[in-house]
């Protein structure tokens, strides 16, 4: 198996044991030595401070690179921009640009602000012009949503790295033979930058199926039958969770992917042992150095 790179995602906490719960988290995955770590934004900008905190605290605290997910979602350029500056001068050089959700949720037809910036590939250029910021964006092995096209879909993940992305981080999947098709489908359509595959263990498997439905990644049947009548029984559900995400990560390294991004929800126990099954482990010698990190 060749050299793994792995990074880790997570979002903004709201309480006090929701910042124990996402430093503890960091903690135990710092001495991985990540590729980076990313934040994610709420929906219609709904948690910027909070994103802005937890950014800048792992930038500060930490010496894991760190990434900001920022979305063009209800906010002027001017906004998006004064955002932008603050982050590069925080030392925050790596942006997740992202068009978002709308307002009233994914599902419902996006507007674009009259000042804002219109999708993912405008927010990317925008941050460019401001300060050569590393630039990942958000990519669709199952087509988006809004993409009236597969064509029209790889297009605009074309306009992203015109933009100057340098790597896109897949939606969540859990077929890996979709995952593998769009690969190479974009490599014909003359994208090469990593096509990154965002690996979503399976927590609550009733939400999970709605946020599916809502994102347009297939649930296989094999999933359904393994989670059925866990609904009330955890302790097996993350037994079944760990064994499914472990055979997926697992079937995609011997296919060839070198890099995994984890959608952690900030949860440390899933990420930590997958990583450990493929091999990414904290070295003797760098664990002094990953305890800094931390
Ligand atoms: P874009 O790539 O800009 O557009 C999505 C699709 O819409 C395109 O493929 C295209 O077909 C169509 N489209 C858009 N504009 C045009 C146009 N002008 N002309 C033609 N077609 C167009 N959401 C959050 O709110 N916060 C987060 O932190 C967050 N993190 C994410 C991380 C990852 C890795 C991924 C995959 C998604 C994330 N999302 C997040 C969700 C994301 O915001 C939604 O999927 C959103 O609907 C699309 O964002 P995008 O940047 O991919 O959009």
């Amino acid at each position: 198996m060749s050299q793994l790179h792995v990074s880790f995602e997570f979002f903004p906490p709201k309480t006090p044991a929701m910042h124990e719960k996402l430093w503890k988290s960091v903690e135990k995955l710092a001495p991985l030595r990540p590729d980076f770590v990313s934040v994610t934004y709420g929906a219609g900008g709904s948690t910027r401070v909070r994103t802005h905190e937890t950014v800048g605290r792992i930038a500060r605290e930490t010496k894991l690179p760190v990434a900001a997910h920022l979305t063009c979602v209800a906010a002027e350029k001017d906004e998006v921009d004064s955002v932008l500056k603050d982050y590069w001068s925080a030392g925050v050089k790596h942006i997740v640009a992202l068009r978002g959700d709308p307002p009233g949720g994914p599902g419902d037809p996006y507007t674009s602000h009259p000042g804002g910036y219109a999708n993912a590939a405008e927010l990317a250029a925008g941050a460019r012009k401001i300060a050569p910021f590393e630039i990942s964006v958000g990519c669709y092995p199952e087509k988006h949503p809004d993409s009236p096209s597969f064509t029209a879909d790889i297009d605009m993940l074309k306009r992203k790295i015109d933009a100057g992305a340098t790597r896109a981080i897949t939606q969540f999947f859990y077929d890996n033979s979709v995952y593998l098709r769009y690969v190479e489908r974009v490599r014909k359509a003359g994208v090469d930058i990593p096509i990154v595959p965002g690996i979503m263990p399976v927590t609550n498997f009733t939400g999970l199926r709605k946020m599916a439905d809502i994102c347009g990644t297939t649930i296989p049947g094999r999933l359904v039958k393994l989670f059925q009548n866990l609904d009330d029984d955890p302790a097996t559900r993350q037994l079944i969770s760990a064994t499914v995400a472990a055979e997926q990560c697992l079937d995609l390294a011997e296919h060839g992917v070198t890099h995994f991004h984890f959608y952690t929800l900030n949860r440390d126990d899933l990420a930590y042992a997958l990583c450990h099954m493929l091999g990414v482990r904290a070295k003797p010698r760098s664990a002094k150095g990953a305890a800094d990190a931390a």
